[in-house]
């Protein structure tokens, strides 16, 4: 018996593939695979699920235990699409690890593991991507990436309506679809998103867009603040009392990014604007999300031509579980920079 495993995103197009697979390899082990970033919007988990019961397919999600916010703040950076670590991490390295290695993740949760026909899934599986001709550019790296799995892309060989299989099984399409979303990840938050990307999010989910304005705003300050300390070159000033200083520091903020307060323990003047990081990208270069809200309010001042905004065009997204760059040799997963230190 073949086992053949599939990257499930809660994406529309992972769906088909997870049909395609169904139907093409009906007696063999099929598996679903659902990397978590706990920040999820709240209909994705219904259909995953859903997905998994009609489908009657075992699923397993995956996660780390950390959000992409809580990730910045253990490394100490702000992401961005440049910087997209929280993809690296939080989707494809726990992927691997766990495919690869063996490694169980800090979460591991099984769904109808009933339908799982044989338990040692890994060997010679095949693992299935739902990228689609438009990106088949993607799929060599992807293959190497992965290898020794057998990596397929049903999608760039078929051409498949994913609105036809979703009604074939009678699932909704995902709320973000309904919303305008062009992919259901991460909550509509994706920090590679572009500036069309976030004026919807702004539109659709404003409480959402707030929440991103606000811990980004902190995420500055508390990034600013940290390379500052570990920068600082004063007599007498080693490297313990930067430690204890740096632990102050975090003190102040983990109870904010982690939830459990709705401020750091900090005073923080509430307009200030750093213009050092950012999750949106603009002229190539860093734009505070902070000051993308206040200027879609109104309160811009600018006037030329290079001030406008790509508004309607500039939707881009993250390209998870896919997006490998185009390296030519060597192991994406075991490249120095893949490996900076996790703090958790
Ligand atoms: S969808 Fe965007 S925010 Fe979420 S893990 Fe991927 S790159 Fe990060």
């Amino acid at each position: 018996m073949k086992n053949h495993i599939i990257f499930f995103s809660g994406g529309a197009s992972s769906f088909s593939v997870v049909d395609f697979v169904k139907e093409k390899y009906p007696n063999d082990n099929v598996l679903l695979i659902f990397s978590d970033t706990l920040w999820e919007d709240g209909d994705l988990y219904r259909f995953v699920h859903e997905t998994a019961d009609k489908l009657e397919l075992p699923l397993v999600t995956i996660s780390t235990g950390l959000t992409p916010i809580q990730l910045m703040f253990e490394q100490h950076v702000i992401f961005n699409n440049r910087i997209p670590n929280c993809s690296k991490y939080l989707k494809m390295k726990v992927a691997a690890d766990y495919l690869k290695k063996g490694i169980t993740p800090k979460i591991e949760v099984w769904r109808n593991k009933q339908f799982l026909k044989q338990e040692d899934f890994r060997i010679d599986a095949t693992l299935y991507f739902g990228i689609d001709f438009q990106e088949a550019h993607r799929s060599e790296p992807i293959k190497r990436n992965w290898s020794p799995f057998e990596c397929q892309f049903p999608l760039i060989d078929y051409f498949i309506n994913n609105q036809d299989v979703l009604d074939k099984w009678n699932i909704r399409i995902p709320e973000l679809y309904l919303k305008g979303f062009s992919h259901n990840n991460c909550g509509g938050r994706c920090i590679r998103g572009g500036l069309a990307h976030f004026k919807r999010l702004k539109e659709e989910m404003p409480q959402v867009f707030n929440e991103l304005v606000e811990q980004e705003h902190y995420l500055k300050l508390y990034v600013s603040e940290y390379h500052y300390i570990k920068n600082l070159e004063v007599d007498g000033l080693d490297d313990e009392v930067k430690a204890l200083w740096h632990k102050n520091l975090k003190d102040c903020y983990s109870d904010y990014f982690y939830g459990r307060a709705k401020r750091p323990k900090v005073y923080i003047p509430t307009d200030l604007v750093i213009n050092q990081y950012s999750f949106l990208k603009r002229h190539g270069g860093a734009y505070p999300l902070a000051k993308y809200a206040r200027e879609l309010n109104g309160n811009t001042g600018f006037t030329t031509q290079e001030d406008q905004f790509d508004l309607k065009y500039d939707v881009s997204g993250c390209g998870c579980f896919v997006d490998f760059g185009d390296k030519k040799e060597g192991d994406f997963f075991e490249e120095e920079n893949f490996q900076l230190a996790m703090a958790i």
